[in-house]
């Protein structure tokens, strides 16, 4: 099989000035994760390599860039599936990492659980020699403002983030080796003002994620509430299942959300074919596909 890679940046409405960041960020995490597929054809590395790309890239809600909670915190969450063995590490509002994708594949290679959260996982992630990273410098000049902005205002509804022109770029990967492994993977700073304590779908499997060789690869973003709700990757995974292209069962799975919780958001995935699938019903959903050395696409989820 011809190893595939399939990447996205957040489903929303991004303003114009924001398309090109999003594009060149989605480029180079896409070619960073070719490399090492190319080179090692381990699924996991290129994941992981991915991710933390993505979570160094402020451009993107994950890692550096995360959005603000309500105490004007960060707190972050992350997962990791491997498809032939059904393996999870996921973390949920974790804080002072810079890599929390890092901190979940630990949790599945190094512990008997699938999920840490809060201050365990932080503890967890300092036993084993994850660097401390203040909050401070998590933070950067245009969450501030936006948290200020936010705090400002008497109600702040979030579902309306995704419906209108606000952020949310969590990331998602999904990868399949020469040997038919499947990997995926997420990672966000969650969405902008939520509760401290507050966890969305990207560390919940079934929910945010899903891999299995037999079936396929799902990494899903938007409206957490939403997602968790429908069991979103989960709903694709069924669909595929039942027969569905990978297209049609993510498009199946995002308009099944939309018509049980007026929920908006996106789903990326690769069969066990290989055959790469998305959709989304917001307006953008940045996506790289790769096949073998070649980059098939990176655009915004329009071609
Ligand atoms: N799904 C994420 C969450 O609700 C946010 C996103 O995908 O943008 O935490």
């Amino acid at each position: 099989m011809v190893p595939k890679i399939i990447i996205h940046g957040g489903a929303w409405d991004i303003p114009k000035p924001l398309h090109q960041p999003h594009l060149s960020g989605i480029k180079s995490a896409l070619k960073i994760g070719q490399k090492i597929l190319l080179n090692t054809d381990d699924p996991v590395q290129a994941v992981l390599a991915i991710i933390k790309n993505l979570e160094d890239n402020p451009v993107f809600d994950a890692g550096k860039g995360s959005f603000l909670n309500k105490m004007g915190e960060v707190e972050m969450d992350a997962a990791i599936m491997v498809g032939s063995d059904l393996s999870v590490g996921a973390v949920a509002a974790i804080q002072n990492v810079q890599n929390p994708i890092e901190v979940a594949n630990l949790v599945r290679t190094k512990t008997e659980h699938l999920l840490l959260v809060g201050k365990g996982a932080s503890g967890f992630a300092k036993e084993q020699g994850v660097a401390f990273i203040k909050t401070e410098d998590m933070l950067i000049g245009r969450e501030k403002n936006r948290f200020k902005k936010l705090a400002g205002q008497d109600k702040v509804n979030i579902k309306s983030f995704f419906e209108t022109k606000k952020p949310s770029d969590t990331v998602g990967a999904v990868v399949i080796n020469s040997r038919g492994e499947i990997v995926a993977g997420t990672s966000t700073g969650g969405t902008p003002y939520k509760m401290a304590g507050r966890v969305g779908d990207c560390p919940i499997v079934g929910a945010g994620f899903f891999a299995d060789d037999l079936i396929a690869g799902v990494a899903c973003t938007g409206w957490g509430e939403g997602i968790l709700k429908v069991q979103l990757a989960r709903e694709a995974i069924d669909r595929i299942k039942l027969g569905n292209a990978p297209h049609k069962a993510a498009s199946g799975a995002v308009d099944y959300m939309r018509s049980r919780v007026a929920g908006d958001g996106g789903i990326i995935l690769i069969d066990k074919k290989g055959e790469v699938g998305f959709a989304f019903n917001t307006p953008f959903m940045p996506v790289g596909v790769a096949t073998g050395e070649k980059i098939d696409f990176v655009h915004l989820g329009i071609g």
